[in-house]
Parts: C-alpha cells; sequence; structure tokens
C-alpha cells in the first residue's frame, strides 16, 4: 500500500477536534453556540443534553469517590475495541470462508447478523456493503453517531466527530487517506449514510495469503476500521481493533 501523505486532519485531528469543541463549550458555551448557529452545525459542535447530563452525572461521581475514573475508561475501550468489534469480525470471517452465508448476509444483514446470535434494537435494520476490486465502501452518520452497534460496539470518538462526519461525504477520498488507506482512481468510493433505522457493516475484501487460515484466524485479523470502511484488512495479524 502506498504511503499518503497525512495532512493536518487526520485521525488525530478529527480526535482533537471533537475534543476542542466539548472543551471550547465548557469554558464558554454562549460563544461557542452563537458560532456554531452561524455555521447552521450547531447541534454538530455543542454538546447535546444527554452528554452533558452524563458528563455531570460521570464528574459528580468520581468526584464523590464511588467510580474510578480509570475503571470507566477501560469499560469504555473494552466496548469500544474488543467486545463489539469482535462480532462484527466473526460475522466477516464467516462470509469469507461460507459462500452461502455470504449471499445471506449481502440479501438481508439483520437476519444473517441474528444467525450468529448478535440481534439489534428492534426496527434498526443493519445492510453489509461488499467491497470488491471494483469498489470500496465507507460508512458515515452524517446527523448524529448512527452506528451497527451489535456488531461493532461502541462508535470510536472520531466517528461521532463533525470534521468526519461532514468530510467523509464531501471528500471520501482524502478522509482516507487521512486513515493512510489508498484507493485506486479506478475504484468506486461508495458513502453510506446511517440513520436510526438503516446501519450499514462493510464487508472487506479478504486479504491474499489468507487461503489456509480458519475462520477463527481470519476472525482475528479484521479490525473494527475495516468494517467501518476506513481501512483494509491486512495479510498479517496485529490490526487494531
Ligand atoms: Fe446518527
Amino acid at each position: 500500500m502506498a504511503k499518503s501523505k497525512k495532512s493536518p486532519l487526520g485521525r488525530r485531528g478529527f480526535l482533537k477536534g471533537a475534543a476542542a469543541g466539548a472543551a471550547a463549550f465548557a469554558a464558554n458555551p454562549q460563544s461557542v453556540g452563537a458560532a456554531a448557529q452561524e455555521q447552521d452545525h450547531d447541534h454538530q459542535t455543542v454538546p447535546s443534553d444527554l452528554t452533558l447530563r452524563v458528563k455531570s452525572l460521570e464528574s459528580l461521581l468520581v468526584e464523590k469517590g464511588i467510580v474510578d475514573r480509570a475503571a470507566l475508561d477501560a469499560l469504555i475501550d473494552t466496548y469500544e475495541h474488543k467486545v463489539g468489534p469482535r462480532n462484527g469480525a466473526r460475522v466477516v470471517a464467516r462470509a469469507w470462508t461460507d459462500p452461502e452465508y455470504k449471499k445471506r448476509l449481502l440479501a438481508d444483514g439483520t437476519a444473517a447478523i441474528g444467525e450468529l446470535g448478535y440481534q439489534g434494537e428492534q426496527g434498526a435494520h443493519i445492510r453489509v456493503v461488499e467491497n470488491t476490486s471494483k469498489v470500496h465502501n465507507l460508512v458515515v452518520c452524517t446527523l448524529c453517531s448512527c452506528y451497527p452497534w451489535p456488531v461493532l460496539g461502541l462508535p470510536p470518538v472520531w466517528y461521532k466527530s463533525a470534521p468526519y462526519r461532514s468530510r467523509a461525504v464531501i471528500d471520501p477520498r482524502g478522509v482516507l487517506q487521512e486513515f493512510g488507506t489508498e484507493i485506486a482512481d479506478d475504484i468506486e468510493v461508495r458513502v453510506w449514510d446511517s440513520t436510526a433505522e438503516q446501519r450499514y457493516l462493510v464487508l472487506p475484501e479478504r486479504p491474499p495469503g489468507t487461503e489456509k487460515l480458519t475462520e477463527e484466524e481470519l476472525a482475528a485479523l479484521v479490525t473494527r476500521d475495516a468494517m467501518i470502511g476506513v481501512a483494509k484488512v491486512s495479510g498479517s495479524k496485529g490490526g487494531r481493533i
């Protein structure tokens, strides 16, 4: 894979932008709110009422010594990186090794994912979109942070950030480059905008040289980022999930 030119707004930039927005709001909610309204994106910059309430509760519980912030961080990290995405990785590995399952998965993602025991909330459908040698899929929620949580767990912070949500649609190739993912010009990039009713999971391409791996070994290669579409699956183990 060719090394990409990293612009100032990479994964780190998305994270920094999200954190800066929250910090600026905490420092001066009115001015940030006004500036955001000028851009017609107040709901993107200002944390929601629910977010603020959760933050306040967390601060209170920590202050009173009822919960330990490090323990909370560890718990969130587990759901964000380990428990959730492992479900999706199993779905992908099954699709790579069982052509009939793959057919069912692409025809009705919700039902095929349910076959492996992963159920979502009522009314939220998961559509699985397949990466091929001609098409690369990228998932975003431009409005908020809709995410296929039964297969991916909690969304990463950058997925919920305003820069990712807007730029994934305006300049998907640029965003992919910032994640270090180079997509050749002759490959079509499709962007899928999630909603409360319709979530998306990317079925990445099976990397070459993995023909002898078991389903379990294949699942270990599949990363969360590859199932959102900001990365590809590499044939060597060690992908961050
Ligand atoms: Fe959303």
